[in-house]
């Protein structure tokens, strides 16, 4: 067992994503507490160019897994990949981001190996020699402490946002390793067909520092034009609650909580949503929420750092123009 710190990269059109360099500065911080390395495992195919970036992100040695059955990403050549990759090197703490692929393929890979895993880390430290984390449990109401208790290969799946993206160290460079991975195209028992992606012309909700979020207070599609203009202020991305998913004013890529997307960015001005459990689920973890509401007893209140009561057709518009001048006249 080595006492070196995995991070399996994700990525996408020839770039790491937002979430494993994020990974790669945590994974900097733990590997000198623990006295080990920081490694980068990319898989996919034709993986030079992510590799080759992940030097100044903080990783000292970069495995680049090329495999055609590791793109487009499947489930089951992933676990392939990942489970051969940490059975041969038997690194202490494997970093994964809790994403759409992580949460996907992490878990089978802890039950191939017999590997401790946690998901939902909010926070991961090494404290008395133990790594300790901390996780959301129950739509957020409340947050457990997980001790890894066994010896072996760890996994944390890590939420995204939770820790910042260090600022690349140019002339940095990784020791950059070939992979050779095995793989057996019989267990990968998915096919994928068509990629196809949403054109948002803005950030990605999950990479977004500010977040415009909008719900049944808009009352119908037309009105998410006064949140896309305040977006387009602020710099946000725009996101919703669940009821404007379901009634197809926008798609479905924009639910956050529990059967959405989990966001924690910098700032997230709820307009018009209740706070229902379901949706504090997706973004508690902001760092700081002002929300816009009607009704003062609105449960969103609880939860956000500055509040307005009133209606959100007369200060979602008046906030925008705000905005507009303010950022004219820095
Ligand atoms: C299994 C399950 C999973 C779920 N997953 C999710 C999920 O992932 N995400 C999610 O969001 N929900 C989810 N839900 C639904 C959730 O329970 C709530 O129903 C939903 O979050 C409510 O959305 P809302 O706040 O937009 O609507 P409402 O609760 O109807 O709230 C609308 C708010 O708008 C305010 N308002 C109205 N007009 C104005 C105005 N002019 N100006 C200002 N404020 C105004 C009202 O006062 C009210 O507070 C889930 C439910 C279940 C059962």
């Amino acid at each position: 067992m080595s006492k070196d710190v995995w991070v399996i990269i994700e990525h996408q059109d020839g770039a790491p994503k937002k979430i494993s360099l994020e990974l790669l500065g945590r994974a900097r911080e733990l590997a000198e507490t623990l006295g080990g390395t920081v490694v980068a495992f990319v898989p996919g195919a034709g993986v030079s160019n992510v590799a080759e970036s992940l030097g100044s992100r903080g990783a000292d040695i970069v495995y680049a897994a090329d495999h055609a059955l590791l793109q487009p990403y499947t489930a089951d050549a992933y676990a392939q990949a990942v489970s051969q990759a940490l059975q041969a090197e038997q690194p202490t703490l494997v970093l994964v981001g809790s994403t759409a692929q992580g949460r996907d393929y992490a878990p089978r890979v802890a039950a191939r190996l017999g590997a401790g895993i946690v998901t939902d880390c909010a926070s991961l430290e090494v404290a008395d020699g133990h790594l300790v984390a901390t996780r959301p449990m129950y739509t957020r109401k409340t947050i457990g402490t997980v001790v890894f208790s066994s010896g072996g290969i760890r996994i944390a799946v890590v939420l995204p946002a939770v820790y910042s993206v260090p600022p690349a160290e140019a002339g940095r460079r990784a020791e950059i390793r070939a992979f050779q991975v095995a793989l057996d195209s019989k267990g990968v028992r998915t096919q994928v067909r068509e990629v196809r992606a949403i054109q948002r012309e803005t950030v990605p909700l999950t990479e977004a520092d500010v977040i415009v979020s909008g719900g049944r207070g808009l009352k119908g599609p037309e009105n998410f034009a006064l949140l896309d203009a305040l977006a387009k202020a602020l710099g946000a991305a725009v996101g919703s609650s669940r009821p404007p998913v379901d009634s197809g004013w926008v798609s479905h890529d924009y639910e956050i909580g529990q059967t959405g997307k989990t966001v924690s960015p910098q700032v997230y001005l709820a307009c018009g949503i209740s706070g229902a459990p379901q949706h504090l689920a997706g973004m508690s973890g902001a760092k700081y929420i002002v929300a816009i509401n009607k009704d003062s007893n609105a449960p969103i209140f609880q939860l956000a750092d500055l509040g307005i009561v009133g209606d959100l057709f007369e200060i979602v518009p008046k906030l925008t123009e705000a905005i507009r001048q303010a950022k004219g006249r820095a």
